[in-house]
């Protein structure tokens, strides 16, 4: 089974200004990548999102919410939906970051309930995963992928959700404007994150490969196949050459070294 590889861009609450952002990807054009080769998925500061869409789109990469709510609209300050994103066609959103879950106190059960609203409107999801330098040490790394995996894997009715390009009053079926989408799993070990301490080749592959074995036990087969897979913690254009060689590595979720026209060398590396 051939995976397209995905790298994604979490800009985290960076960078400072929104001219620096445009800067940015200003200087991602010089570069390009073949898009039929890897799919790039960039998550700007909520704020800078609307402002950096079209620039990004034109570049032939999508756009990603850091954060959904768990909330329907109303009065959830602060928040907002699965269904807004939708409505501003922002493609997709992560879920789960190590730094939601350790930082806003996002439990299991949170990420959950933000999967299934995904779900129902229509959103591609990052689910992000991994264990903490104590779990990894204790020998504790597959259990707590595991555990963060069961408590989404009931809310995913449909891995290969089917989602339909086109307003009301197209004949759908007819056109066949559809795209079949897949729930992304970034797994990301928390002691990499932010540390400049990346995963040996060696140790994501394992625990990427025991990922996907779990979500053909408690899945099936053909999902555990077709679920990209991104490996994320203190990716560089140098380390990520020879981490995306394993079978199980499907691309990577790149945070500080997407903040930098290099980053682009990351997106040409796994095409
Ligand atoms: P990092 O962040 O690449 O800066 O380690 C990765 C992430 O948090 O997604």
């Amino acid at each position: 089974m051939s995976r397209k590889p995905i790298v994604g861009g979490n800009w985290k609450c960076n960078p400072a200004k929104l001219a620096d952002a445009k800067a940015l990807v200003e200087a991602w054009k010089e570069k390009g990548f073949d898009k039929e080769k890897v799919d790039v998925v960039i998550a700007p500061t909520a704020l800078h999102l609307g402002h950096v869409k079209t620039p990004l789109e034109g570049l032939g990469m999508a756009v990603c919410a850091q954060n959904v709510g768990k909330n329907d609209m109303g009065a959830f300050t602060g928040e907002w939906t699965a269904a807004h994103l939708q409505d501003m066609e922002v493609g997709y959103t992560l879920i789960g970051h190590s730094e939601r879950r350790s930082k806003y106190g996002e439990t299991d059960e949170d990420t959950a309930l933000k999967v299934e609203k995904c779900q129902e409107a229509g959103l591609k999801v990052i689910f992000c995963i991994g264990e903490l330098l104590e779990e990894r040490e204790s020998g504790k790394t597959d259990e707590v992928n595991k555990r963060q995996l069961a408590a989404i894997i009931p809310k995913v009715k449909n891995w290969d959700l089917i989602v339909w390009f086109g307003r009301c009053g197209v004949d759908r079926g007819k056109l066949g404007l559809h795209e079949r989408l897949f729930t992304v799993i970034a797994y990301e070990p928390v002691w990499a994150i932010g540390t400049g301490k990346v995963a040996t080749p060696d140790q994501a592959e394992e625990t990427q490969a025991a990922i996907r074995a779990y979500l053909k036990e408690a899945v099936s087969a053909e999902v555990a196949d077709k679920v990209r897979i991104q490996y994320g913690g203190s990716v560089t254009p140098e380390n990520c050459k020879e981490l995306i060689t394993k079978p199980n590595i499907d691309g990577f979720l790149v945070g500080g070294a997407s903040l930098k026209p290099s980053f682009m060398e990351i997106v040409t590396a796994v095409q």
